[in-house]
């Protein structure tokens, strides 16, 4: 008798993505639930890797689509001036931008997150005129030629030929090998004229790396990375592209340290629905393109603005905010109390609703894995992350309820307690 077909080799023209992970054939969602095509539920621990702060479907939005398509809303316009991105770029001044104290130029940048970091490493180095970029061990800023200079996965680099002679890599703070005075590294670098590096344009960073395993730089060190680029006139470009968009639980991830850096990249959970968005947020100075210098045809999906400008809409009420912290506490909590009774040496790491559980010294990537995959057959999806992935993602939209994340870490804990 021949076996059906398995899930992959029913899309095997579909170049091997890791979508492997996830052995099913998803269908619909809606909040922080996905259906696979038997009707099966999963609870989403994953947020489309971050795009989905709001969960799926979520109904303001698709309301604001459905009557934008059906009024014969522009959809592409290009660069030019529209309804839709005026009601954004208003929106995103009065309710992000200005109760902050921040006053960003915004620039659309292509569809994706790397676009806008491309956006920000060429104007940083235009502005200064300088070519040399520091960026931190760990940190993940994209896979064009560009932002995978930048971005500090040795492996993945080499197989594609990345060229990284403009790049120092310095180390992040903390990470899998402890704690790193990356500030003494990076003052003797800048401060002995005979350390054999130049000045760079700009310091790329995460102030949370998000990719690279959950590791939260703190408030004090962001400060005095702040004043170091000050004192050498280096742009500091917090790429919030994951870690934005209250995922640590305020709207930027810098807000907890005080520090405004120049150039901010935004994409993932910007629309809010997951549709195609990426921002290069800029000091006014530094707005100095001149025309078609950075260009793109896919600068301003509209059904992005009508979204991304719903979206905002969290934002209005503090208590939103407020939730988030809410959650956070309940996810450390449940994790506090269950971790340390579960077999090997789990270490946890968070910051609003992104958590890691790390389990490098637990069974590594290996047992990992299969907690990932048992979870999954149980119905959580969730990704891993680290150096060598052995780092468990919990990172739900921020809407998820209560009980869904109660649900959901059960299955996890459980998940690991058998694996
Ligand atoms: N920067 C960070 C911090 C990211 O997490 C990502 C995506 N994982 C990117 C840049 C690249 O974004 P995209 O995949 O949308 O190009």
């Amino acid at each position: 008798m021949s076996q059906a077909p398995s899930v992959f080799e029913q899309f095997e023209s579909n170049v091997r993505s890791y979508s492997r992970s996830f052995p099913a054939i998803f269908q619909r969602a809606r909040g922080s639930v996905i259906y696979d095509t038997s009707g099966k539920e999963y609870l989403d621990f994953f947020s489309g890797a971050g795009t989905l702060n709001y969960g799926h479907n979520e109904e303001r939005m698709k309301r604001r689509l459905i009557s934008y398509l059906e009024s014969d809303g522009i959809i592409h316009a290009l660069d030019a001036s529209t309804t839709a991105k005026q009601e954004f770029l208003t929106r995103f001044r009065d309710v992000v931008l200005q109760p902050r104290g921040l006053d960003y130029k915004v620039q659309f940048c292509g569809p994706t997150g790397t676009n806008a970091v491309e956006a920000a490493l060429k104007l940083a180095r235009k502005v200064t005129k300088r070519t040399g970029v520091f960026a931190f061990s760990g940190g993940y800023h994209g896979m064009s030629l560009g932002s995978m200079s930048v971005t500090s996965g040795r492996s993945v680099r080499a197989s594609a030929g990345v060229p990284t002679a403009h790049t120092t890599f310095i180390p992040y703070p903390v990470g899998p090998r402890g704690n790193f005075d990356s500030l003494s590294y990076l003052r003797n670098l800048l401060e002995d004229s005979h350390s054999g590096v130049d000045v760079p344009a700009a310091m790329i960073l995460e102030t949370v790396q998000m990719d690279g395993g959950i590791y939260i730089a703190s408030a004090e060190w962001l400060k005095e990375l702040r004043t170091l680029c000050d004192q050498h006139g280096i742009l500091l470009i917090c790429d919030d592209i994951q870690a934005g968009c209250g995922r640590t639980g305020r709207f930027f991830s810098f807000e907890r340290a005080g520090i405004q850096p120049d150039l901010v990249t935004l994409s993932k959970s910007i629309s809010g629905y997951g549709l195609p968005m990426a921002l290069l947020l800029m000091r006014r100075d530094l707005d100095q393109w001149k025309p078609g210098e950075h260009t793109g045809t896919f600068r301003g999906l509209q059904l992005s603005f009508i979204a991304a400008t719903e979206a905002l809409g969290y934002w209005q009420e503090p208590a939103f905010e407020k939730s988030i912290k809410n959650k956070e506490q309940l996810l450390r909590g449940v994790f506090g109390d269950a971790l340390p009774g579960l077999e090997g040496e789990l270490d946890l790491r968070g910051i609003g609703m992104a958590f890691g559980i790390d389990m490098i010294k637990a069974g590594g990537y290996e047992r990992a894995r299969r907690i990932q995959q048992r979870a999954f057959q149980h119905g959580l999806i969730m990704e891993q992350c680290g150096r060598e992935d052995t780092v468990l993602k919990v990172m739900p939209p921020l809407t998820t309820t209560e009980e869904q994340l109660m649900k959901g870490c059960e299955i996890l804990i459980d998940s690991i307690r058998h694996a």
